[in-house]
């Protein structure tokens, strides 16, 4: 017998034999249940009721709706604890995550959030939106509040108090924690001292520390020092947010960075980490640029700029560094949105210069990356992360699957795939095709372990009596159809989704349902 029936309900449905139907309003039949412990496969039914499953066994009758699930897997809907999709009041339906089977989004991530955290959720909650989201407040966002144009410098210490007050209030109005974004302006010219004095300001709501880390190249250990010390004085837990080694330099260190993490929870702290399933990274143009070109924001850039004998300094730095990271040219950066001139989306900085100044050489790369940022910036898509370091971080227990991507317009730009793919991808080529994870293992790492991680109440298993955010998929068949060059496909293979119990993808299609709800701490 292969029905599990773990529920006094369910006590009571054996005694008759038979749970009866009218007591659901969804069942969904003849599936292989993953439940999201990382325990292994079963077959059952799953009944749902007023948003939650309320059985797990053999159901019979009729309900409202039924879901065939014969050959494939329900499993917990999957929670993205590092997303970008801060916008979803203005575009609730949110597909390209619902069709990748996500239906919980963390936003706020890399030091960017709303700041007005009780405002985000009214509108969340008046506008309606298909997924469920959770934020973080953004120390990028605090501090730029705090610290107005000027940044590289320590806060004063009325704007520290500044920052303090605008996190506090933050975590009061609902947020689960506080993120960093180190390499972003204008949180890249803080202090160590400045980011633990606001992470105490999280540790009596039990917030978790989330954060961007100043580098994910050779320096990662440097970083993770820094992690270290904030969750230890700050006395709060600490997410590694796409955790990665960028740039070939780096290549082969995954064993020694989860080593060295390994030892640091073996000293008492509580690290843990996320991972995009890609060997590209995405983000603005803006970071091939030394940081000080930005002190003071825009305007000083165009300064800068409008001086040749400054413009000529800087493009040389730029040279120093691609070539001090063992590069040649910049044929890894691929312009992924530039509003500018959009028939360079797609092509890499060595494409582009040619098509733009007819030269290719290091230099016209290099005043072809100061135009775009001229011109409005532009993002990118970044090929630096060898495949065998990937695959050991997401081996690690304590990885858990997050795609980094905002929501993604339909057809708009050529950006990263993994906005549409991620868990897909895991799913299909690291569970199906590589053999890289249990089946059972990469489902923890999309559902309990973040639900977990950041303190989803009654989300992230099927189990009875937690909400119905459930994903239903082929493992035979789950894909991610986007690619680099062509990044515009959804997921398939994830048929239903339902969020709270109600189906927001059905028969592959978006329903229009706004089930979701912002989940305050
Ligand atoms: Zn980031």
């Amino acid at each position: 017998m292969n029905f599990r029936f773990p529920s006094t309900f369910l006590a009571a449905c054996l005694a008759a034999s038979v749970c009866y139907a009218e007591n659901f309003d969804v069942i969904i039949r003849h599936g292989r249940v993953v439940d999201g412990t990382g325990n292994p496969a079963y077959f059952a039914d799953v009944g749902i009721k007023d948003g939650r499953v309320t059985a797990i066994g053999q159901i019979a009758g009729a309900a409202n709706a039924e879901i065939d699930a014969t050959g494939l897997i329900v499993a917990p809907g999957f929670i993205d604890v590092h997303t970008h999709a801060d916008e979803v009041a203005e575009q609730p339906r949110a597909e390209n995550f619902l069709r990748m089977g996500v239906t919980t989004l963390v936003v706020g991530n890399c030091g960017g959030s709303a700041l007005d955290v009780g405002k985000f959720f009214r509108e969340v909650a008046s506008n309606g939106i298909s997924p469920n989201v959770i934020t973080l407040i953004g120390h990028n966002t605090v501090r730029e509040k705090a610290m107005g144009g000027s940044f590289d410098r320590p806060p004063t210490p009325d704007e520290l108090e500044k920052m303090k007050s605008l996190v506090d209030q933050a975590m009061r109005d609902g947020a689960a924690g506080l993120s960093t974004g180190l390499i972003y302006l204008p949180g890249v010219f803080s202090k160590t001292d400045e980011i633990v004095e606001l992470a105490k300001v999280i540790s009596p709501y039990d917030g978790i520390y989330a954060s961007h880390m100043r580098h994910e190249d050779s320096e990662i250990y440097a970083a993770l020092d820094e992690v270290f010390r904030v969750a230890r004085e700050a006395k709060v837990r600490a997410e590694v947010s796409h955790i990665k080694l960028s740039g070939e330099k780096a290549w082969g260190k995954a064993d020694d960075v989860l080593a060295y993490i390994e030892k640091a929870r073996a000293g008492g702290l509580d690290i843990t980490h996320d991972q995009y399933a890609y060997t590209a990274s995405s983000t603005t143009m803006r970071q091939l640029i030394p940081d000080d070109a930005f002190d003071g924001g825009k305007d000083k850039f165009r300064k800068l700029m409008a001086d040749p004998e400054q413009k000529a300094k800087l493009a040389a730095r730029m040279k120093e560094k691609i070539r001090a990271r063992g590069r040649e040219d910049y044929a890894y950066a691929v312009i992924a949105s530039y509003k500018h001139d959009k028939s360079l989306n797609g092509l890499n900085i060595v494409e582009a210069a040619k098509k733009v100044r007819g030269s290719d050489s290091l230099d016209d790369q290099i005043e072809t990356i100061l135009e775009l940022e001229q011109n409005g910036s532009a993002s990118g898509v970044f090929h630096g992360i060898n495949e065998t370091d990937l695959q050991k971080f997401m081996q690690h227990p304590n990885t858990m699957i997050a795609c980094d991507s905002g929501l993604r317009e339909f057809g708009k730009d050529v950006p990263h795939p993994r906005g549409y793919g991620n868990n897909a991808r895991v799913l299909g080529r690291y569970v199906r095709e590589l053999k890289t994870l249990r089946l059972e293992d990469a489902v923890r790492k999309m559902t309990s372990l973040p639900a977990n991680t950041f303190r989803l109440k009654d989300r992230g298993l099927i189990k009875e009596g937690f909400w119905a955010d459930i994903a239903v998929f082929d493992p035979e068949k789950v894909t991610d159809p986007a690619a680099y060059n062509d990044p515009h496909h959804y997921a398939t293979g994830i048929p239903f989704v339902l969020v709270n119990g109600v189906s927001v993808i059905r028969n592959n299609e978006h329903t229009g349902a706004k089930p979701g709800r912002g989940l305050k701490r």
